[in-house]
This record gives structure tokens, sequence and C-alpha cells, in this order.
């Protein structure tokens, strides 16, 4: 406990020389820069547990040389030990290399992998417990989702936690999922190509009714234990032949999900950045943060406001894809370095802004929600990204039909897979919210309803 308080407790040093802002054009150097840069891409990993995601993201990383053989030799090593062989991929995921790197735990690790189009980041909630609440902090930071689905266990694989990672993923706003029918080694017949397509009819059925449109799915035949179609394909002769003439690898289908199209309206906007994370008592930057800018940029020497504390801090210091950079922008995932600010004003959760127009904190909402259980006026854990908090549906102003028109205005009760607006109370204070934000409300531990804040009051 007494290191605990050691390593939390140090104050930014007040000593720091001011930072200046270069005053940048960034918007334009980012529009300058666009023929040169690579593309870059953040996908969160969902499905079933024990369906195979660990072991598929540490042979991603295996094969694109993130990792090397050594270490997973020594993984394989520790795990035969426990006798658990199979498990020695799995354990790459176990630590993040931020993890690894910043000596701390972190609710939602970030991986890195490159090829020579794209740059790419796992976002992983590790462990199994808590793993909603941080996957929607993960998803809330991604571009795409990777849905891991054993051949072998269709069923589990529709069910339950398939099913409601579903509809987070879509409840956060990502639009392209890639499905990785996996195991199809140990299927019977092994690679069988009518298992393969039973899974692909049965998850599309799911996925689209879920509001996912067919041309942003995609599905890859593979078998991570093995490394078969994720980076390397699979021979194109024998019972492999139908893979490699019909499918590409996990990694191709992950390098067209990929773009570099921001609007430029979307970089010049008023900067937002939820804090993923917060990392203290570093040695050369004792106070950074960690998250994706969702709009605006950010550069060197900057003034943000912290929401809702409303403190301003000074950003010292801005890596990117684990390098030092001068400027970041919209869509990247990227850790600031912060001074002039106390330690207490920052949490996960929290939203960094621009001075100029810092969001509001809010004390109730309305949102147009998908109800996904029948909803009264009850308590909820509200969460949008990384922030949780708690509130109450206090109204239930009206129901919805499929094309959004009013059907019934104040309603006694929303059915399951009804639409709505209700007015959200927040508890404690009020939270960093504006229009658009996606919004999660989850009762006795299970997503109750999702949607976006369409007005927001009593701003404080
Ligand atoms: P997670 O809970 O979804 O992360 O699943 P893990 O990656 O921990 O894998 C669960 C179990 O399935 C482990 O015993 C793995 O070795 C095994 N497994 C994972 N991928 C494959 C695969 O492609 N083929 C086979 N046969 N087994 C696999």
């Amino acid at each position: 406990e007494a290191l605990k308080l050691d390593q939390t407790s140090s104050p930014t040093t007040p000593t720091q020389p001011k930072i200046k802002s270069k005053g940048l054009d960034v918007p334009k150097l980012w529009k300058d820069g666009k023929a040169k840069r690579k593309p870059a891409a953040a996908f969160v990993v969902i499905g079933h547990v024990d369906h195979g995601k660990s072991t598929l993201m540490g042979r991603l990383l295996l094969d694109t040389g993130a990792v090397s053989q050594r270490d997973i030799d020594k993984y394989k090593k520790q795990a035969t030990e426990l006798g658990k062989a199979s498990f020695a991929l799995a354990w790459v995921m176990d630590t993040g290399s931020e993890e690894r790197e910043r000596g701390v735990t972190v609710d939602i690790a970030q991986h890195h992998f490159s090829t020579d189009k794209v740059d790419f980041t796992i976002l992983d909630a590790p462990g199994h417990r808590d793993f909603v609440p941080n996957m929607i902090g993960g998803a809330s930071m991604a571009d795409l989702a990777v849905l891991v689905v054993d051949a072998n266990q269709l069923e589990s694989g529709m069910k339950g936690q398939t099913r409601e990672h579903i509809l987070l993923a879509k409840a956060c706003g990502l639009k392209r999922i890639v499905v990785a029918v996996n195991k199809l080694d140990s299927s019977s017949p092994p690679w069988g190509e009518a298992t393969f397509e039973q899974v692909k009819d049965e998850v599309t059925k799911l996925l689209t009714a879920t509001g996912f449109a067919a041309e942003d799915i995609a599905f890859v035949p593979c078998s991570g234990l093995n490394g078969q179609n994720v980076v390397t394909p699979v021979p194109s002769n024998g019972k492999t032949g139908w893979v490699a003439s019909s499918s590409r690898t996990l990694l191709q289908e992950l390098e067209r999900s990929a773009s570099d199209n921001v609007a430029e309206a979307t970089i010049k906007a008023s900067l937002r950045m939820q804090i993923a994370d917060v990392f203290r008592g570093g040695i050369t930057n004792p106070l950074s943060v960690s998250g994706r800018i969702a709009t605006g940029n950010v550069q060197v020497g900057d003034s943000v406001i912290v929401q809702p504390s409303g403190e301003t801090a000074a950003v010292r210091g801005i890596e990117a894809s684990s390098d030092g950079v001068e400027w970041a922008v919209a869509s990247q995932l990227c850790t600031l370095h912060l001074t002039d600010i106390e330690p207490q004003h920052l949490r996960a959760g929290d939203v960094l802004c621009s001075t100029s127009k810092p969001v509001p904190v809010v004390k109730s909402f309305v949102v147009q929600i998908q109800a996904l259980e029948s909803i009264l006026p009850q308590g909820v854990d509200v969460h949008v990204g990384r922030l949780h908090t708690s509130g109450i549906i206090a109204a239930l102003i009206t129901t919805l039909d499929a094309q959004g028109e009013l059907l019934k205005k104040k309603p006694r009760v929303v059915k399951a897979g009804q639409s709505a607006n209700v007015k959200v109370v927040l508890s404690d204070g009020g939270a960093p919210l504006e229009v658009g934000d996606r919004v999660v409300l989850r009762a006795n531990g299970s997503t109750v309803a999702a949607g976006k804040v369409e007005r927001t009051g009593s701003c404080r």
C-alpha cells in the first residue's frame, strides 16, 4: 500500500519550464502529409470465452514480427511446465506492451503490429472479469471489430457473450466487422467447407439483425493455433484449396479495413479526447494520459481543459504509434504527456478539450435508445466509452417506430426491441457529454439499452 501511495502521489514537478505551442497549422500539415502517411487501424477483439481470441492475436503478433519466436518459446516452456502448452501464444496477450513498458496495469491493453501498408493496434480488454465495461471502452477507441467464432462451437457462439459483444460493438458506433471462423484445423472433417458456410450463414443473420450492413462484414476461415490463413496463406491444393481460392487471410482482410479518410472538418473541430488510462510516476514523464482523439487536433505546447474538473493542463509531449511527435489529429490513438495540473484532476473517462470550446458537464440528457430488454423508469449504469457512472431513467418520453416516427407518448414501458426517447438523470455531479455521444445503459450486469444522445440538459 505504501508503495502504491509513493507511485501515485508524486505531483507534477513545478520546476518544469513552460513549453510554448509552436502554433503549427496542424490541419494543413495533416493534409500535406497525406500521401506519405501510412494508414492506421485499431480494432477490438470480441467473442465467446475460449473461442481462441488471445491465441489468434498472439499468432498475428508473432507472424507479423511484432513479437519474436524466442519470446514465444519462453512462454511455451513456462506453459508446458504448467501443462498448458497450447496456451503459449495466448500468453503474449496477457501483458500488453504498454504494461510491460510502463510497469502498470491497464484496463485496455494496446498491442501494436505493422505491415508495409498499415500500422495496427489491438485494443484488448484483458481478463474475463469486467470484460464488458472494458470492451465498451476499447470499442469506443476502435475503427473495427474482429469477432472470433470457434467453428466447432456454433451454438455457444450464437448466444450469450457473442451476441452481447456484437450489440455493444454496434452500439459503440463500429461499422465494420471481420469474423474469424477459427479452429478449422480441428473441425470434422478438418477444414470442412460446409462447417464454414454454416457458421457464416448463422453469424451473418445475427450481424445483419443487429444492424451491420452486409458489405461491412467479412469472413475469414482460419486456425490461430496453427497459424493457417492468419498471416500465412494456406496451400491451394488439398483440403484447404477452397480457402486459398475464395478467401483473403485475416491480415489481408484487416489491411482492407484500414483507411486514412478522416474528414477535414473533423480535424479542424474542437479537441475531444476521452482519457482511456492515466499513467503516473514515470521518470521522464511523470503524468501521461492515453486515448483516442475523437475530434480536433493537438500539438506540443497546447493548453487543454480537462472535463469534468475544468482544470487546464499543458501538453509537454505527444506519442503516437510509440514515436514522439509534434502533433496528433482526430482518429489517432496517442499518449499525451501533461504538466501544470494535479494528478487528481485526471481520471479514465474524463475528456480533454480545446480551451476555446470545452465539452459541457451535464446532469441529464435525452437519449434515443434501442431497448435490448424491457425498460421501466429504473436505475442504470451509464457507460460512455471509458466513462462509467450511475443514473436513473427518469422518464420514458416516446416510443418510435422503425422509421423513427412517433409511436406513443409517455409509454408506461419500452419493450425489448423497441426504439424510444428516454431521459436519463445522472447521480454524481454530472458527466462531460454532448449531442451525438454514444451511451450504453446496463443494469444488474447486463446491457439493457444503447443509443445516441439527442439533447442535454442542466449544464453545470
Ligand atoms: P479466448 O478465451 O477466446 O482468448 O481463447 P484462447 O486463445 O485462450 O484459447 C482457448 C483454447 O482454445 C486454448 O486451449 C487454445 O489453445 C485453443 N485454441 C485457440 N485457437 C485454436 C485453433 O485455431 N485451433 C485449435 N484446435 N485450438 C485452438
